[in-house]
């Protein structure tokens, strides 16, 4: 645990809420105190109000920020009076609750204050971090965990049991905080939930709460339970190059997830060391599923992961869960999805699953959190999550109902998955975008190596890969699955136009070159994706990007317009093969589209000189006298494979501003 303040950077943060931004981001940087919108802080601040009457403002992180990128406009200012009167009512909902904090703010735009905000308000120190720190639940989550926290803090901190976060929780310390706490505390431990530090300064409360943290960790390395295996026993079958039944497998794995949310789901499996051998542990069935490490974590990785494959199981589990605490509890109408967020599999690894990529990858961090300190509290002794009832109460606390609610609508292609070849430039890097654009994750494959940074963020993966060869194919389409989950959409774009040759001179090597990358790479791609596109939730959709020479060639295209043409070929024969398999496949046949690589100003010029035409002229030369874009292909492309083209297979739309020989 390191103590990361430093004198210097502190001073670039002015005043006291300055101060607080500053060890609040130190906070959010290490991930074994807070993860992704985890742990809040504030500051209490005196000052006067507009009558000029004085008055204790409580800046407390509002909810949707992280710590790590917090800013002072993340802090929601509560008259600290009436949060400290709250924490002394009898019983308040939470919906109340947020309605009093909300309605009793400075500022009309802040955010929501956090849910622990009264219970900040009722510390009475000026500064008050809280994390969820990694080393603290590890003790608390084992059966003497109660014990083994008082004898490592002494009077040092006051222990409060485990209740959900919220009012119940403030009321609670409010009651037994004053009651337990002495001269030198200078924290609080929550049972399975987290620490709170404080102090006079910024500094003071975040080194207080490094120094409690960091003694949990000692205590634990004491203990022998700090190292833990991350040597898999045997290598998996996932490892090597390619393999058809692996990539089908764990397509159908998301398929089942996705049928049982009711939405595609992104499925991303994980084979880092300490995944493959948390997976392979002989007692995974039970160290697994005894319940996440506390709320935060139930909240983003629900209830308990799934071991091994069989997902109807797990639903009858869930279901008879829900029926089990419904009725007892909070008694809500609806069940959450059933689709397990987690998947412990010995083979595929440690899988997580989500609405989107980023989603996945926010269930992958926690969880991996998850694993160390469900490991290294079994090695305390045994491992004791919190108890179903409570874990029931988070999940369908209904705060996080209301949030849900909230969440709006979700984009067209939302958990869907694409794969798009030439994705480097051009139309290709055009569909790339229309269709990240609605919220599919997109593999983007190409022979430049652009396409690998092509876009920084979790639902893309660009692979520098040559479509001409067939192995290559085969591993791009092998980490999509990976990454992704399986395949819901092909767009097929990769091609080449070489210079004008007459057929008398048309050489056999360049017009199999032609051949190989326009239309044998696709046969390829089509046939290794089948299985992938049969598995989709939505049903497998292709689009082809065709080319007016299709119906309209031109002299000097012999070699790409027949390579186009058989393309279209194929993918009608595609269309009426796999109509039954779902699976639709429509075709753009685009033309005179300039803002592609091919086009520079200089040839662009030329070509419009050559007709006797200026550039603009020439640009819109079609029926219609428009500028065909990159654009307005990719976003035909991605509409293509939305709803309003799913009764229709093998068609082929031109999108080229009318041509006369093609009408
Ligand atoms: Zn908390």
């Amino acid at each position: 645990m390191l103590n990361l303040w430093k004198d210097d950077e502190a001073s670039h943060f002015a005043g006291d809420l300055g101060l607080r931004v500053y060890s609040s981001r130190l906070l959010g940087r290490d991930k074994s105190l807070v993860l992704h919108g985890g742990g809040n802080t504030s500051v209490k601040i005196e000052g006067k109000n507009i009558f000029g009457r004085a008055e204790t403002v409580l800046y407390v992180k509002g909810s949707g920020w992280d710590l790590e990128h917090i800013e002072a406009a993340g802090f929601s200012p509560v008259r600290l009076d009436h949060c400290v009167e709250l924490a002394k009512l009898a019983a308040l909902s939470d919906p109340q609750m947020v309605n009093e904090l909300r309605t009793h703010m400075l500022r009309a735009d802040a955010p929501t204050p956090s849910v622990e905000a009264i219970l900040h308000g009722i510390l009475p120190y000026k500064y008050v971090d809280h994390t969820h720190a990694d080393a603290v639940i590890t003790l608390t989550n084992t059966p003497d965990g109660e014990r083994r926290i008082r004898e490592l803090y002494g009077d040092s901190v006051v222990v409060i049991p485990y209740v959900m976060p919220g009012f119940d929780l403030a009321r609670l310390c409010a009651q037994l905080f004053p009651r337990d706490a002495r001269p030198n505390t200078i924290g609080m431990v929550l049972m399975n939930h987290g620490i709170f530090s404080f102090g006079a300064t910024a500094k003071e409360s975040y080194d207080r709460m490094i120094d409690l943290v960091a003694r949990a960790e000692d205590a634990i390395k004491r203990a022998g339970a700090w190292q833990i295996s991350s040597q898999p026993n045997a290598p998996a079958r996932v490892e090597k190059a390619s393999d058809v039944a692996l990539r089908r497998d764990i397509a159908a794995l998301r398929r089942d997830i996705s049928n049982i949310s009711g939405a595609p789901m992104i499925v991303a499996t994980h084979r880092d060391p300490a995944s493959a051998a948390f997976a392979q542990r002989p007692d995974i069935a039970t160290i697994s599923r005894q319940g996440p490490a506390t709320p935060d974590h139930v909240i983003r990785t629900k209830r308990l992961p799934l071991v091994g494959r069989d997902i109807g199981e797990y639903v009858k589990e869930y279901e008879s869960y829900f029926a089990a605490h419904a009725s007892s509890t909070r008694e809500p109408k609806t069940m959450l999805d059933a689709a397990p967020r987690v998947v412990i599999d010995a083979e595929f690894g440690v899988c997580t699953a989500g609405r989107s990529a980023k989603d996945a990858r926010i269930v992958f961090d926690i969880y991996e959190h998850t694993m160390e300190i469900v490991q290294r509290a079994d090695k305390l002794g045994g491992w004791r999550a919190l108890s179903p009832k409570d874990i029931f109460d988070v999940e369908y606390w209904d705060l996080e109902q209301a949030k849900l609610k909230r969440a709006g609508k979700t984009p067209a292609f939302a958990g869907e998955i694409v794969l798009v070849t030439g994705a480097a430039s051009g139309i290709g890097k055009a569909c790339v975008q229309s269709l990240l654009a609605r919220g599919a994750a997109v593999v983007g494959i190409d022979i430049d190596r652009a396409v690998e940074t092509l876009h920084t963020r979790p639902d893309y993966q660009g692979i520098a890969c040559d479509v001409t060869d067939e192995a290559q194919l085969i591993a791009a389409l092998e980490v999509g699955v990976r990454t992704f989950g399986g395949l819901d959409m092909l767009v097929l774009n990769a091609g080449v136009f070489p210079a004008g040759t007459r057929i008398e001179s048309l050489q056999t090597l360049e017009w199999e070159r032609v051949l190989r990358v326009n239309l044998d790479s696709n046969l390829v791609l089509l046939r290794e994706a089948h299985p992938l596109l049969k598995l989709a939730p939505r049903g497998g959709r292709v689009v082809v990007v065709g080319s007016k020479n299709v119906s309209a060639p031109g002299p000097g295209a012999a070699a790409y317009s027949a390579s186009k043409a058989a393309l279209n070929q194929l993918a009608r024969v595609a269309a009426l093969e796999w109509g039954g398999d779902g699976i639709r496949i429509n075709t753009v046949h685009p033309n005179a589209v300039f803002d592609t690589g091919i086009w520079t100003e200089e040839v662009l010029a030329a070509r419009a000189k050559h007709y006797g035409m200026s550039v603009e002229a020439y640009k819109k030369n079609n029926v219609l006298r428009v500028e065909v874009t990159s654009r307005d292909v990719a976003e035909l492309a991605a509409e293509m494979c939305g709803p309003l083209f799913a009764k229709t297979t093998g068609a082929q739309v031109p999108v080229d501003g009318g041509n006369e020989r093609v009408i």
